[in-house]
Order: structure tokens, then sequence, then C-alpha cells
């Protein structure tokens, strides 16, 4: 049916390349578009380059303002989603507005939690970064700060706090986990990490959280455990996302930690489907379903969801966890799960004594299953491919645990197109 009324409710990355998709596959009917705010699609992983200067504030748009007219989408701006019956097939909107639709696709996203700490969710010093409108506000913020606490060590949190030191802003680093970035950096990864931010003038206190915050007219004033007790202008709290389904009826569509989705980014409801940070798909590693904030794995179901809406017959297989992140001068690269452990698990880490190359690369059996790298990024990609093919190639490693960069090289080298030794193989 190239001419059903198709309703898109989101603007981000997800939903942009879903509009983009039906219309390329000839969608000719209409395109509702609706999104809470105002204007071009906002990137948040490119804000944290922003603010460190290193892109201009119109790069964060990759879409640009053309692109709903190419696609003659109809935008629905300011447009907040009030609820969702997937029954009747209709979206109501802030302000009595109502969208009937033949096929739907929930893009709308994930919101930064604000953990339930007293004083926390009213102090006017707390800001967070996830929309366009936070971004500018943080960059006001970091315009004036001395000194500024940090809630949460995972990604985004280094990433806001590395942002502060590089613009000389005292920072306090503060995570209730026992290691920095723990869902994505090997315990040893991330003490190395962790050494690297002291020597850049970080503080980091691991293990505790602010239980208690007072504002006043110049700064917050944060108690953490032990009568320890933190002064700052402001806080960034990056205690992690949560996905924004407060419109979604439960009882009409699957949820676990997020909606839940098939190959094809099909809902439980008929003809709804879901895609990005609001949807828990497959994780091609594990074949779990998980939900990942991952702005590539969003756009890549928000394609797929397009084109089945416009008739099409595509799915998507999921994807791993993983992340590049340029922190100072090194680049900290994850893939994969670095958390697993049993007798099966074997970590193989090293260095270069020639190159600043830090690896840790984590084997269930013969198969890598976790990577970190501490630069490196040249061998991301190929390390990345073993992974997702479930390559056994553990064998060809030395047996030690500590082994230099040169020989994983080496390694990488003589495998073939399936992940044998050449020699072996011939
Ligand atoms: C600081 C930061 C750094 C990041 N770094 C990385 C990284 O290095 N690598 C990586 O892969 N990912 C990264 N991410 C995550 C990545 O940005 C997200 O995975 C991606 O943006 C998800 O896209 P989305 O379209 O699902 O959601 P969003 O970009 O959140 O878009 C959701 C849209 O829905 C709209 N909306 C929400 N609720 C409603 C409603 N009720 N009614 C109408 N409209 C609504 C919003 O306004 C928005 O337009 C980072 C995120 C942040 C914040």
């Amino acid at each position: 049916m190239k001419s059903a009324n198709l309703v898109i409710l989101g603007n981000g990355g997800a939903a942009m390349h879903a509009m983009i998709a039906a219309r390329s596959f000839g969608h000719s009917g209409p395109i509702h578009l609706v999104s809470d705010a105002n204007g071009p699609a906002f990137n948040p992983m490119l804000s944290p380059y922003y603010l460190k200067g290193k892109i201009p504030w119109h790069r964060c748009f990759p879409f640009g303002e053309e692109i709903y007219c190419k696609c003659e989408a109809i935008c629905h701006w300011n447009a907040r989603v009030e609820s969702l019956d997937a029954k009747n097939k209709t979206v109501f909107l802030a302000g009595n507005g109502k969208l009937q639709y033949d096929r739907c696709l929930v893009a709308t996203g994930a919101r930064p939690v604000v953990p339930p700490v007293p004083g926390l969710r009213d102090a006017p010093a707390v800001f967070t970064l996830r929309t366009a409108a936070q971004a500018r506000i943080m960059e006001k913020a970091i315009g004036s700060a001395k000194r500024v606490v940090v809630l949460g060590g995972s990604l985004v949190g280094v990433k806001v706090a590395e942002i502060l030191r590089q613009r000389n802003v005292g920072v306090v680093l503060i995570d209730v986990a026992e290691q920095i970035l723990p869902h994505s950096a090997h315990p040893l990864a991330a003490a190395m990490l962790e050494k690297y931010f002291r020597e850049k003038g970080m503080e980091v206190r691991l293990g505790c959280s602010i239980e208690g915050l007072e504002a006043d007219h110049d700064g917050v004033s944060c108690f953490l455990p032990n009568r320890v007790f933190e002064r700052a202008d402001w806080i960034a709290v990056c205690a992690g996302i949560r996905p924004n389904v407060d419109f979604i009826d439960p009882e009409q569509v699957s949820m676990d930690k997020a909606i839940l989705v098939n190959e094809r980014m099909e809902t439980s409801a008929e003809d709804l489907y879901a895609a990005g940070d609001v949807s828990q798909g497959a994780n091609f590693l594990t074949g779990k379903s998980e939900w990942l904030g991952l702005w590539a794995n969003g756009c890549y179901q928000g394609r797929t969801a397009g084109l089945n809406m416009a008739g099409g017959k595509a799915s998507y297989p999921g994807t791993i966890s993983q992340h590049v992140s340029p922190l100072f001068e090194k680049t900290f690269i994850q893939i994969g799960d670095l958390n697993r452990s049993g007798r099966n698990i074997r970590l193989i880490s090293g260095s270069d004594p020639d190159r600043p190359i830090l690896h840790f690369l984590v084997f269930e059996e013969d198969v890598l299953v976790g990577v970190n790298l501490i630069n490196g990024d040249s061998w991301a990609g190929r390390l990345k491919s073993l992974v997702m093919k479930k390559t056994a190639w553990g064998r060809y490693m030395p047996d030690a645990e500590s082994t230099s960069f040169h020989q994983i090289e080496k390694a990488l080298n003589s495998l073939d197109h399936v992940g044998r030794m050449v020699e072996a193989s011939t």
C-alpha cells in the first residue's frame, strides 16, 4: 500500500532514516513527522565535539533543514505525543490534536535519568546533556564554571568531564560503581584510564554517590557518604537514560526495558513499529533482546522500519555494543562484552614498547567477545568483524596473558577470511 498514511513519532536519527527510507522506497502517501521540539534533527552524539570546540553548531544537525521538504513530510512541531491507542491506530498530541495512522513508527528516543536524591531534581544548578537545548544550556554554564561535579562515570559522564577539563574547569567525577566506564571497559582498562584522568587533573570518587544536595545563590553543596562534602558551581547528571515510552500503553504494546521489536522493527501491536533508543532489539553477539543506546544502530533500525512501513521486506539482525571516544589525547574503543567472567573466559592484554596502543581482548573459549583498545583505531574494524562473525581464532593467540600488540597484529594478519591461520589452511 504505497499510499498508506505513515506517522513517525520523533525527530532524531531513527526517525530521519525511517522517513528517508520510506520515500526512497517509493512511498507516495502522506508521511507525518511529530516532534516535541522545533527544527532540524539533532545528533546528541556530536554535542561533546561541539562543546570541545571541535565542530561548529550546525554540524550537530546532520540531516539539515531541507530534508523535510525533500521527503514531503507533514511536520508537527512542538507537538508532544501524549498517548497512543494502538488498537484504534490513533496518536493523541498535547493540545487536543490527534492523528490516525495506517502504520506508525515510535522513534522518541530516550532522556537522561535524574536519580531521586533529595534536592537533586529541584535544584536549578543541575544539568543534563541530550537535546540541542540542553547542549546550549550546558555550554553557557561551562563558560562561567570553576568547579563542577559530574555524577556518573559512564561514557556520557566521562565525555562531559573531559570537556570540562579541556576548558580548565575543576572536575569531580563520581560513580557508584567501583570503576569508571562500568558498562564499556574491562576493569584493567578502566583503571588505566582513571589514572590518566587523574593525571589530567580530574578528581575521581568511585563506589559512592551523592546522598543529598543543597543549592544556594552561588552553587551547590553535595553530600557524599562518610561526611564527605563537595562544593561546586553546578552538577552534570550523567546517570543513565530512560526510553521515552510514557505515552505507550503496556497492555497494548510489549515492553521490557524499552519497546520490544523483532528483526523487522515490528512491535507486538499491529502496524506499530519502533526504532532507536526507544526500542529493544537483538544483540547480535548474544542473540538476546537488549537495549543498546547507539546512534548507528538506531539509524539502521529506523531505515529498516521505514522500508517495511512503505511495504518493503527489510530485516536487521541487530548489532553489538560498541563505542569510539576521543578522550584527551587518547582514543578509547569498546567492542562487544568486556564484563564476562567464568572459567572459559581468557583475557589477553598488553601494550607495545614503540607505539602508544593498549589492548584488552576477552575470549570466550576461542571466540573474541570483547575488545578495549586505547588508541589502535585502525584495528577496530577488523576486531569488530571477528567479534561479529564469532570467529574461533583464540587458539592462534599466545598462551601468555600478556602480549605485545605486535603479536596480535601478526595473528590478525595471518588469518584468512574465515578466521583460519593462512599457513594452517593450506
Ligand atoms: C552526550 C552523548 C554522547 C553520545 N555518544 C554516542 C557515541 O559515541 N556513540 C553512539 O553510538 N551513540 C552515542 N550516543 C547515543 C546516541 O546519540 C543515541 O543512540 C541516538 O541519538 C538515538 O537516536 P534516536 O533517534 O533513537 O533518539 P533521539 O536522538 O533521542 O531522538 C528522539 C526524538 O524524539 C523526540 N521526542 C521525544 N519524546 C517525544 C514525545 N513524547 N513526543 C514527540 N516527540 C518526542 C525528541 O525531541 C527527539 O527529536 C550519545 C548520546 C549522548 C547524549
